[in-house]
């Protein structure tokens, strides 16, 4: 099934975001404790965080074909050739994968750009997954800019290009204050960008893993998420439970906006992921 087509049933649909783990074992435990809220989908990371790209399309084979539950393979094209990219859609088609989150990626600090990498932007891979594939494309949003560039309206065209090339759905970076994301769909409606969006949440439970990913992404951390950081440091169970409510209160607020999908970056960590959802209703 399309993942676009998820966003058009009438509820808010739920999605998560693993990585791959050390092993097997690992894997069917999430994806066992995953699949008991019904996802509407589960994306598996390309590359990301030391994980192995091979490993991408296995797991999300397993999502889909073992599981039954619609899979996402995240794909990402700075780094690689024209050959490595068709690679990775060939063995997509073998596994019966059909949803794609085309990216750029971040260009590791000591790569050089050479000729043979012709996908600069995601909008380039995107433009080229349309033409060789049926696959349905997802792509990234930023709604409090992107690291390499803050300029909101820039960052908003560069968005329009990637949907004009064929993305048919968004997921947003992590952000904690939901008015810096409805500040951000204003401004893509005016763009003439009615994509669906998934919002992306991250819980904020770890103080070192959340400042980490600020570095990397700029992600904005109010005050009030800062203070609880800093308040419950060392105290691992009362941040635990301070991030579980504050991620709670912003899904339910970004639910009650309508918001097509909530997309949880889990950190393979399902247990938080279930103290979340045993809060809220999808409705
Ligand atoms: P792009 O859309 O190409 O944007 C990259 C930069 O280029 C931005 O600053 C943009 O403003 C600028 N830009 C875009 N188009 C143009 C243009 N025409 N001219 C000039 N500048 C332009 N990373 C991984 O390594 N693996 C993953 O699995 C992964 N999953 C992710 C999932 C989600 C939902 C998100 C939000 C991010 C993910 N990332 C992942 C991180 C992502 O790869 C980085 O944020 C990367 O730096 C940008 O990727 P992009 O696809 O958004 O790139």
């Amino acid at each position: 099934m399309f993942i676009k087509d998820t966003f058009l049933k009438n509820e808010t649909t739920l999605s998560f975001e693993i990585f791959p783990p050390k092993n097997n074992e690992i894997l069917f435990n999430i994806i066992g404790e995953l699949n008991k809220f019904n996802p509407g989908f589960i994306s598996v990371t390309y590359g990301a965080g030391g994980s192995s790209k091979d490993r991408t399309v296995e797991i999300a084979s397993i999502i889909k074909n073992k599981y039954s539950i619609e899979a996402l393979a995240h794909l990402t094209c700075i780094t690689s050739t024209k050959e490595e990219i068709e690679e990775v859609v060939e063995n997509l088609k073998e596994n019966k994968i059909e949803n794609i989150l085309a990216l750029r990626g971040d260009i590791p600090e000591d790569f050089t750009i050479g000729k043979e990498h012709l996908y600069r932007h995601a909008k380039d891979l995107i433009h080229k997954l349309k033409i060789d594939t049926n696959l349905c494309i997802g792509a990234a949003a930023y709604p409090e800019g992107h690291n390499e560039c803050k300029d909101l309206d820039m960052n908003v065209k560069y968005l329009k290009e990637k949907v004009d090339a064929g993305a048919d759905f968004l997921i947003t970076q992590l952000f904690f204050d939901n008015n810096n994301f409805f500040q951000f769909k204003e401004k893509i409606y005016k763009y003439n960008i009615k994509t669906p969006i998934a919002v992306g949440i991250m819980p904020a439970v770890n103080k070192t893993l959340i400042e980490k990913i600020q570095k990397l992404s700029g992600v904005i951390i109010p005050d009030k998420v800062e203070n609880f950081m800093n308040k419950y440091e060392n105290k691992e169970d009362d941040l635990r439970k301070a991030g579980i409510e504050y991620a709670s209160y912003q899904i339910e607020e970004l639910i009650k906006n309508k918001v097509e999908g909530v997309h949880f970056y889990t950190m393979n960590k399902p247990d938080i992921i279930k103290s979340i959802l045993d809060n809220i209703s999808f409705k």
